[in-house]
């Protein structure tokens, strides 16, 4: 099949998700001549229901690379100032928050993972980086010291390194021969988003409910963003899934849990067996293919792991791309990659396990574990720090991943 003539670049970004813009906008704030490389059409319609939760530090590396934009984020995100957890139908822990100080970017935000792509859009458009839609790389071979690309457009491209940001089924870590390692979580988990009734406004709370009355005991967390709830609704293992999911089997059951008329107000639905998984390693064998973001890790979404650990993929590996382009030999130029892929790999192992922590904390159904949580609900009236075990468990822990740059 014959292929048009090919571009080169230094650096090519696959996959224009959040991670693939992030890389973009870092490549571009370093000076990097890049591209992106898209598989889908412009134009083209993203999930709901994933990434609402944005850290601080996100914000913080973010406004670093496209000054603007954490602050904007910021500004069309909420901060919900009350937190809640209850236990069989009664509350065992609130905390409320002071107002976040308007000078500084606030702890959090919570907007939607099509807003959070919109603005990083809109801070690539002030670029002058190029987007190829309908452009699968299909395949990447890596001779005399640069990756060669060939596209489902069958357009030939070449650069000295590849951040592979193409999502879970990624075929630049495909084409690199790694595999990922991890589990799967056990139970299956319906996540909803509704969007807000203005005229009937739900509290402005995070809300954890463990073994929910009116659910059968089933575990239920409603997590507010900007224009909406999501409801995250965990089955027990031998639930039949299909009752509980679709637009149908929602209807069916949301009713139970929030006002009758938000049944009208989904806006989506999704249904997941949490992936726990990390690739072996985060470059290849070359040095030259550097994988980020669901390329490279999958995390249940419990402690918000994925997307604000995607960044500092990026972000890292955009700054590697550039010593190694500067490197004045091969040794050091393996260095600087090599860095970001232990670094980086570090963290994700980290994050799994910190999520893998938070799993076990709300399904975990061993008779221990349900006895130290039950026995928490009972004493936390008199002692608030098992109340506050309760609260922070479905989040798994608070620290950072040691020896890393970045929080997450
Ligand atoms: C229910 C749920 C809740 C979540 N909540 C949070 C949260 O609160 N906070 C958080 O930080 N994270 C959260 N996450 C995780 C977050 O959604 C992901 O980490 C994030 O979307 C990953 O982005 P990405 O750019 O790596 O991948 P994707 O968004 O999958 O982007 C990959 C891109 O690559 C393109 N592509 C694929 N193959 C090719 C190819 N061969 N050639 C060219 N292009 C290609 C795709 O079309 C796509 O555009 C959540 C996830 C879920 C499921």
């Amino acid at each position: 099949m014959s292929h048009q003539s090919s571009q080169s670049l230094p650096v090519i970004v696959v996959g224009a998700g959040p991670v693939g813009l992030t890389a973009a906008l870092a490549l571009h704030h370093l000076g990097i001549p890049t591209a992106i490389l898209e598989k889908d059409p412009e134009g083209r319609q993203r999930p709901g229901s994933r990434a609402i939760y944005v850290h601080q530090k996100t914000l913080e590396l973010l406004e670093g690379i496209a000054p603007g934009l954490g602050w904007t984020m910021a500004r069309h995100g909420i901060v919900w100032p009350v937190k809640r957890t209850w236990f069989r139908g009664r509350e065992v822990y609130a905390r409320r928050y002071p107002p976040p100080d308007p000078q500084k970017l606030p702890p959090f935000t919570s907007l939607p993972q099509v807003e959070i792509e919109r603005h990083l859009w809109d801070a690539l458009h002030r670029t002058d980086v190029p987007v190829y839609w309908n452009e699968e790389v299909q395949q990447l071979t890596v001779a005399d010291n640069a990756v060669h690309l060939v596209t489902s457009a069958q357009r030939q491209w070449e650069a000295a390194y590849v951040i592979g940001a193409d999502g879970a089924h990624s075929t630049v870590r495909h084409q690199a021969g790694i595999r990922m390692e991890g589990s799967r979580s056990a139970n299956t988990y319906i996540v909803v988003d509704v969007a807000e009734d203005e005229a009937h406004p739900l509290p402005l709370e995070r809300v954890f409910h463990y073994e929910h009355p009116a659910m059968e005991g089933r575990n239920v967390l409603f997590v507010p963003f900007a224009g909406g709830w999501r409801i995250d609704l965990q089955l027990y293992r031998d639930d039949a899934v299909d009752a509980f999911a679709g637009l149908d089997g929602v209807r069916s059951w949301l009713p139970r849990i929030l006002p009758a008329f938000y049944q009208d107000r989904v806006t989506w639905v999704s249904t997941y067996q949490f992936l726990q998984v990390v690739a072996e390693s985060f470059v290849d064998a070359h040095h030259r293919l550097l994988l980020t973001g669901e390329a490279a890790h999958l995390f249940a979404p419990f402690g918000a792991r994925g997307f604000n650990s995607g960044v500092p993929d990026a972000i890292l590996a955009a700054r590697a791309a550039d010593a190694a382009l500067k490197a004045s030999d091969e040794g050091e130029r393996v260095a600087a990659i090599r860095s970001f892929a232990d670094e980086r790999r570090r963290a994700a192992l980290y994050n799994r396990d910190a999520a893998g922590i938070a799993l076990e904390h709300i399904q975990g159904e061993s008779a221990g574990m349900r006895a130290k949580r039950a026995a928490a609900a009972l004493l936390s009236p008199v002692w608030p720090e098992f109340g506050r075990w309760l609260d922070e468990g479905p989040y798994g822990p608070r620290s950072s991943p040691p020896g890393v740059s970045t929080k997450y």
